[in-house]
């Protein structure tokens, strides 16, 4: 039977028990007008033969060519795929009333596609539908991943992940192709790691993404990151950090010269954090030049390198060239390197306001990591204004909170013994996670005439820590502490946060 005559073929897939059974013996159950043939490939008539033996079908037999059957089977995988699609689309509805004005036809279609639009329809809605579902559940990330028999979606919320669905191994093939379409990606090559970008329109909003496709023993791996929008950016006052930070940090931010570093582990919010301190000091009367890896969001009121290590184009190069374009204030991503933090010193000596990120996890351990890197310790004493150490601690769900009432917890963070402490449950508020948003806490340290001094003798991170706490920091745990006692979250995050 030729392609052609495909055309009339109905499938039956839903209404045959054991349906995936019979497709891995290579039997697709079909109707031709109204009557149901069984359709095989010629290429695997005997697997096929040894599954009907087991069963008494009076169906007639249909041989089909590679391509025929090829296309039959997609044809089937591309229903299945609906099918579960309209079940999501269910739940959507079921869940909550809000959504009544969703329609996957809203979603904008971008780019060229490799399968007619007609068959391909259930998988763009699907990867629609993955990217409006990660908007409604604030997710940072939606990864895809291919395990031996199965493959899931999981999203990152609020910094964690959470298992989204889980799909045919067949299908989320054809989903990744669908992803690599949208961000102009080779969609045959499947064992190089491949990086790009796309923007897909939800209700009216358009979302810029960033994808990464690596292979993996059981197949590709795929990453996408929402990068922020940019009234997604907040206010210094909006982070949610205490007054006492803010304040220091607007104090700070008033320098017309110097260096100002965020730090904390990956996924604490520093670019956050950043793009807030560049939103502060913006003005017309300033040049705002940025180098970033990524660009995080597109912004009209100053210009942004992208970091391209492959035509060279690093942090440190791009520093350079931009000082070549009289900034006045310059916002590097990230010091990883000797050359960089030379660079990023000189600059904020010679009358450039800049604010970057150090991988440090407490603020005074910026300064051994510079001179660690290199930086002769009295350029840090006469460039550097301020660090900002922060984690993002997750809340509590306070429609399901419960008392924790373990004990060993009060000894690990030092509380008294009658302080209240909560857990996560989970409930349909905080879609079963047990929490709800973050918060940011930090800890400041200015560098003050004090650790000016000290910067003249041997410098070790004890008492640099010392000296800050000297000084008037307060410190992360102080903060995070505070959160436990207030029952704002539980033991566990604060261990995850990993201060003690
Ligand atoms: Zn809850």
């Amino acid at each position: 039977m030729n392609i052609q005559e495909l055309h009339n073929i109905n499938l039956l897939p839903y209404e045959v028990e054991n349906y995936s059974t019979a497709l891995k013996s290579y039997v697709l159950f079909s109707q031709i007008d109204d009557k149901v043939v069984i359709a095989i490939s010629k290429d695997y008539m005997s697997v096929s033969f040894d599954y009907l033996s087991k069963f008494e079908y009076k169906y007639e037999v249909i041989f089909l060519d590679e391509i025929s059957y090829e296309r039959l089977y997609n044809k089937f995988l591309e229903i299945k795929t609906d099918k579960e699609m309209s079940d999501i689309q269910q739940e959507q509805e079921d869940a909550t009333v809000e959504d009544e004005d969703f329609s996957v036809s809203e979603f904008l279609k971008v780019g060229s596609d490799i399968l007619t639009s007609e068959e391909s329809a259930p998988i763009i809605k699907f990867v629609n539908s993955l990217f409006y579902q990660a908007i409604k559940k604030k997710a940072s990330d939606i990864h895809i991943e291919m395990h031996e028999f199965k493959a899931e979606v999981r999203y990152r919320v609020d910094g964690v992940l959470v298992k989204h669905i889980e799909l045919d191994k067949n299908i989320m093939s054809l989903v990744i192709s669908r992803i690599k379409v949208i961000s102009n990606l080779d969609i045959s090559e499947k064992r190089i790691p491949q990086d790009g970008r796309t923007a897909i329109k939800i209700a009216g909003k358009t979302l810029d993404i960033r994808v990464s496709i690596l292979p993996t023993f059981y197949g590709e791996r795929v990453v996408m990151r929402i990068l922020m929008q940019s009234e997604d950016i907040l206010s210094v006052k909006e982070l949610g950090f205490p007054s006492y930070i803010t304040d220091e940090l607007e104090k700070v931010l008033r320098n017309s010269y110097g260096m100002v570093l965020v730090t904390g582990p990956t996924g604490s919010g520093k670019s956050t954090t950043l793009h807030s301190l560049l939103h502060q000091v913006v003005s017309e009367e300033k040049n705002i030049i940025t180098v970033e890896d990524p660009v995080e969001y597109k912004s009209n009121e100053f210009s942004q390198i992208q970091v391209n290590a492959k035509v060279g184009l690093t942090f440190a190069s791009g520093l350079r060239s931009i000082l070549r374009q009289d900034p006045d204030i310059i916002m590097l991503g990230e010091i990883r390197d000797k050359e960089t933090a030379s660079i990023a010193v000189q600059s904020a000596l010679t009358g450039h306001l800049l604010f970057s990120t150090l991988h440090t996890n407490r603020a005074p351990a910026a300064i051994t990591r510079l001179i660690d890197m290199g930086v002769e310790k009295f350029l840090i004493s006469s460039s550097l204004l301020a660090v900002l150490a922060q984690r993002l601690v997750r809340k509590l769900c306070s429609s399901c909170k419960c008392e924790d009432d373990s004990n060993a917890s009060h000894q690990l963070f030092k509380l008294s013994p009658n302080t209240k402490l909560f857990k996560p449950k989970g409930c349909k508020e905080c879609n079963f996670t047990g929490y709800i948003g973050r918060i940011a806490i930090g800890e400041l340290f200015i560098i003050d005439d004090e650790i000016k001094e000290y910067l003249k003798t041997d410098v070790d991170d004890n008492t640099l820590m010392k000296l800050a706490h000297e000084s008037g920091m307060i410190s992360l745990d102080v903060q995070l502490k505070q959160m436990l006692e207030n029952g704002d979250t539980s033991v566990s995050e604060a261990v995850r946060i990993g201060l003690k």
